[in-house]
């Protein structure tokens, strides 16, 4: 393939790129944005693949015909719940790529016949540091991501004495290894920065995400999602590959945006997050604050449920996670159509962080049918919980713990949550009294008007569609 053929190609899947994130922002879109992104990926893989660079194919086939298989088995058995995991884990091999390939071209522009030199080789070599930098944290960040939302890493926040001071030490040691690796005289003295680098990086990488509480791994996800942008922007930067680094500036550019988006949801400033900590004051496991010790819930039955729905005027339901592992969103969107064909008003609140994916419940409702217009954000729908006659909870906790507003000593103090509490009645559908992904008990659980309903939330929805 031409040169000036490559740049076209390389152009068109830009563009495809950028309409295919214009078309994510929207459930109506959405689908069209996926088909643009495939497209402008196949054009990409393609058009590199017959580029001048690629000299010898057997390699890349038999590298392209494993990870495809790979790819297609891991994609078709992963459930919906499992999708955050398998996103950390994606990143992590970004991350890991930007290291190998920092290390190949280092080698690499060493043994060249004419080699770079003066400003232009000050240039690359920082390239190569700084991807190999990115790559390392984001590494061993997205490895220890992947566990703990596995559930193989617990959730709450390791707390090393004086981890401030750790930071800045391993930070201000990538700074001077830097510094080494530019005025290194050769290969070999230039690898051995680079190498000390990557280590401090990779422990880097497992400290910082180590450190952050349960309740912030949305923040975590979203920001390890722009580190992966950077660095395939980085390998970009290294080989001189413009679409990789457009790429990667819009992976990482909308990683940083929705990574403020996550923050400002959860009322919590970036650097706070990044530091660490959150969720680290005591929260029980199992019940609500002090307050609630010794306190009994009401619990509740199908068919009193679905008589409840019969007498209501306006019912708002809130998803979270519970629902997404219970697979329960089509008889949820059953029941909807239901009440609706009797003259009920209903309506969806969906807190931001709700379920383990950005957008996590907005997809499962679209996937079951639900009316877009019907799903609105937490801003749009908290002010109408007081008129409303019944909510109700399907496997949600965190993201409507009151705790939140009431207790200034909650690990969750200040996060902004929908005010369930505030209708005639609420119904909770979970399994047990056990607290959520953040570790905190739940004080709604023992308001007055609250009614729990115990058991898997699927088996629940068929009970109260049957009742109705
Ligand atoms: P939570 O994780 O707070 O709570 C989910 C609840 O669902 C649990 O209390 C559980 O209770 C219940 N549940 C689980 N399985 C079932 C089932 N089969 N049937 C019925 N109930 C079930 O969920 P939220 O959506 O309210 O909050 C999300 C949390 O996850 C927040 O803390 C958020 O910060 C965090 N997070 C969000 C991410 C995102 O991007 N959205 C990413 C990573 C973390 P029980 O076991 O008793 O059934």
């Amino acid at each position: 393939m031409t040169e000036g053929l490559l740049t076209a190609a390389y152009i068109v899947a830009s563009i495809l790129f950028i309409l295919s994130l214009g078309g994510l922002s929207h459930q109506e879109t959405a689908r069209r944005g996926n088909i643009y992104g495939m497209i402008g990926m196949l054009i990409a893989v393609f058009a590199t693949i017959w580029g001048s660079q690629v000299t010898s194919y057997e390699v890349l086939t038999v590298a392209m015909i494993i990870g495809a298989i790979i790819g297609t088995i891991v994609a078709l058995k992963v459930e919906m719940t499992g999708m955050p995991q398998l996103v950390a884990m994606l990143h992590s091999f970004v991350g890991l790529a930007a290291v190998l390939v920092g290390f190949a071209n280092y080698i690499h522009m060493a043994a060249a016949t004419s080699p770079l030199v003066g400003a232009e080789k000050v240039i690359h070599e920082v390239e190569i540091y700084l991807g190999v930098l990115i790559g390392a944290i984001t590494f061993t960040g997205s490895v220890i991501a992947f566990g703990k939302l596995q559930g193989i890493v617990g959730s709450r926040p390791l707390l090393l004495p004086g981890r401030h001071i750790l930071n800045l030490g391993l930070g201000i040691a990538c700074i001077w290894f830097g510094v080494e690796f530019i005025n290194a005289e050769n290969l070999a003295a230039g690898l051995i920065p680079l190498s000390i680098m990557t280590a401090i990086a990779l422990v880097f990488g497992v400290h910082m995400v180590m450190a952050i509480g349960g309740a912030d791994m949305p923040v975590v996800v979203s920001m390890l999602n722009s580190y992966s942008g950077w660095a395939a922007a980085a390998i970009g930067f290294m080989l001189g590959n413009d679409l990789l680094i457009i790429t990667g500036a819009l992976v990482g550019s909308s990683g940083a945006i929705l990574s403020y988006i996550m923050c400002r949801a959860m009322n919590r400033n970036f650097l706070s997050v990044i530091a660490g900590g959150f969720g680290t004051k005591a929260g029980t496991a199992s019940s609500g604050g002090s307050d609630d010790e010794g306190k009994e819930v009401v619990s509740t039955t199908v068919e009193e449920t679905a008589h409840l729905f019969q007498d209501a005027k306006s019912v708002i339901i809130v998803p979270g996670y519970g629902m997404a592992v219970a697979q329960a969103q089509h008889p949820v969107s059953e029941i909807t159509k239901k009440l609706r064909d009797k003259g009920i008003t209903v309506r969806f609140g969906i807190h931001p962080v709700a379920g383990r994916l950005p957008g996590h419940m907005n997809v499962l409702l679209a996937e079951a049918k639900v009316p877009y217009d019907i799903v609105l954000e937490m801003d749009e729908i908290n002010d109408d919980f007081p008129e409303t006659d019944v909510v109700l909870v399907i496997g949600a906790n965190d993201t409507v713990n009151p705790a939140a507003q009431d207790d200034p000593n909650s690990p969750i103090a200040g996060m902004p949550v929908l005010e369930v509490w505030k209708a005639k009645t609420t119904i909770v559908m979970k399994r047990s009294m056990a607290s959520g992904y953040a570790g905190v008990g739940n004080p709604l659980f023992f308001k007055e008007n609250t009614r729990m309903l115990f058991g898997d939330a699927k088996a629940s929805v068929d009970g109260i569609l049957t009742n109705l």
